[in-house]
């Protein structure tokens, strides 16, 4: 068999036929394959997808007259990326009408994005940053003031968002959405005040405080929302990225989703979305995801646009909540229990590992009586995840979704939980060594970056935004075991490591073409990297120079 097939494809090879069918080559790389050939030279793609990978001599003797072919010039190419676990539908219907301080070093820059928003406004619209930012990266190392903001955006209500525990407004702001006192605010909010008793313009509040004040916020039109991620699937481009995990997120409802179908439809969607339902309504969880799912069986859709299941949030009952009730856990387990009589996939946000036992107890129960192991369960955060938890999800086959939280966040951790601790947080090579599934990912936008260059430079450096050295070198995967993370590790979450994360033939032709070599160049300044031609299945959706002539406009 091994032979016809063998000869079979050197008949291929040796067709004028063939070679002319062959969509694209690209030749002279160094091509991270993350597959047994280790890096190799070239690779064609026919049909969205990857036909043969090898010496640049080889592969050019595929290439017809109608062929494109790209000169890669020495430089390096990898898988594309995936980001296991990013709200990227909350962040595209945003992207067009919010301002963003990803990688603003200064309050002074910050306050220029907000002026230069404010400028191109009209007179009351709403100037928003929801998150995605945090003190230590400004050299200031504080929070702007009210005062600054009214400066940048004299004529604007102004909210600026900080993770799911703060929020800045103006005073117009404050005018705009009727806010005078505590009453005002939503459940458990605060106004902050001064010395003197006088407010701040920030409110005080955990996560249903600052979500209840996101919905009191004008929602960008279907339009801007089709726009808006139309223009943030290509910036993910722009950073290498072909796909994304989406657990869906507080503020979404069914209608939200209806611009990515848009954009879908329209045949224009430049990274594979891979989705899963977010309970919305506390206490009616089973029942919306028993209506939702009647429709969408597990997997529904294709390699652009697929359902994968439910979560990040299952109950609210079980939600950010160290100490759950036996009520709790039980409707808990009667969903995870429902979910895994239809094979589906689940995945379930959890940050502390003191009471992660709470989880993996109900999770256990359900896989005694339905066992769970092929349905790819998972649990996302658990930074300060011990090797007995790990041990825990091991058994029962759940996977690992870990972010770079530790970025924004290794000196407020540092304060509270010591060096000791630090050093092991996230336990990356500790889960990798113990043949744990760990996915990468960023958990973008309001409480983190998407950058995925970003948070690779985090996996090898364990350095916050700050400049805080926090993990320790036994916990640092090496380049290769880090980009796997944001590959291959991705894949297995979303069924589809057969399809994506790799380079070989058969595979889907996603790749990027990186601006410098990221196995060899300075670690600290990977952060920076950007891809110069990213490809989803066979087409460049996005290109710079010396590329920016091919990029195929899908919009
Ligand atoms: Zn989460």
């Amino acid at each position: 068999m091994r032979m016809v097939r063998c000869l079979l494809l050197v008949a291929l090879i040796a067709s004028p036929a063939w070679a002319q069918n062959t969509d694209t080559v690209l030749t002279n790389g160094k091509i991270v394959t993350l597959e047994a050939a280790g890096i190799v030279e070239a690779l064609a793609v026919t049909d969205g997808r990857i036909v043969a990978t090898g010496r640049s001599d080889e592969i050019m003797r595929l290439a017809g007259p109608a062929t494109r072919r790209i000169d890669l010039g020495g430089r390096t190419v990898i898988p594309g990326l995936i980001d296991s676990h990013m709200h990227a539908i909350r962040a595209a219907l945003f992207y067009a009408t919010e301002v963003n301080w990803i990688g603003a070093r200064s309050i002074p820059e910050a306050m220029e994005r907000v002026r230069d928003k404010a400028k191109a406004a009209k007179p009351g619209e709403w100037i928003i940053v929801a998150g995605g930012w945090t003190p230590p990266q400004f050299a200031e190392k504080r929070r702007p003031t009210q005062a600054e903001l009214v400066a940048a955006a004299p004529d604007n209500p102004v909210y600026i968002q900080l993770f799911y525990s703060n929020a800045l407004l103006t005073p117009a702001g404050f005018a705009a959405l009727n806010i005078t006192r505590d009453e005002d605010v939503p459940p458990r909010g605060t106004l902050e005040r001064d010395a003197d008793g006088k407010p701040t313009g920030w409110i005080a509040g955990d996560n249903p405080t600052i979500s209840g004040l996101f919905d009191k916020l004008p929602l960008p039109t279907f339009e801007q929302s089709v726009a808006g991620t139309k223009q943030f699937f290509r910036e993910l481009n722009r950073l290498g990225l072909t796909g994304v995990s989406d657990p869906g997120g507080f503020n979404l409802t069914a209608e939200s989703y209806r611009p990515l179908f848009r954009v879908w439809r329209d045949n224009a969607l430049t990274v594979r979305v891979i989705y899963s339902l977010f309970a919305q309504r506390r206490g009616k969880e089973l029942e919306d995801i028993q209506a939702m799912t009647q429709m969408l069986p597990m997997g529904f859709g294709d390699d652009w646009l697929r359902f994968n299941g439910i979560g990040e949030n299952v109950t609210w009952g079980l939600y950010n909540n160290d100490a759950p009730t036996e009520a709790q856990k039980q409707q808990y387990y009667e969903i995870a229990r429902w979910a895994a009589s239809r094979g589906m996939t689940l995945t379930q946000h959890w940050n502390n590992n003191k009471s992660v036992h709470h989880l993996l107890d109900v999770i256990e129960r359900v896989n005694n009586e339905i066992p769970i192991g092929k349905l790819r369960w998972s649990v996302v955060h658990l930074n300060d995840a011990t090797q007995e938890s790990l041990a825990r999800m091991k058994a029962l086959g759940l996977g690992w979704l870990m972010q770079n939280a530790m970025y924004f966040q290794g000196e407020a951790f540092l304060r509270e939980r010591g060096n000791e601790a630090m050093r092991l947080t996230p336990p990356i090579k500790t889960a990798l060594n113990m043949g744990l599934t760990v996915g990468g990912g960023t958990d973008a936008h309001r409480v983190m970056s998407y950058n995925p260059f970003v948070s690779l430079q985090w996996m090898l450096d364990g350095k916050t935004v700050g400049g805080t050295a926090t993990r320790d070198l036994d916990e640092t995967p090496s380049r290769a075991e880090a980009l796997r993370l944001y590959t291959v590790g991705s894949t297995w979450f979303t069924h589809d490591e057969s399809r994506r994360g790799s380079l070989r033939a058969g595979k889907l032709a996603d790749l990027a073409v990186l601006a410098q070599d990221y196995m060899t160049m300075p670690v600290g300044e990977i952060g920076a990297l950007t891809s110069l031609l990213t490809m989803v299945g066979g087409r460049i959706v996005y290109a710079a120079e010396p590329y920016a002539a091919l990029e195929e406009k899908l919009r």
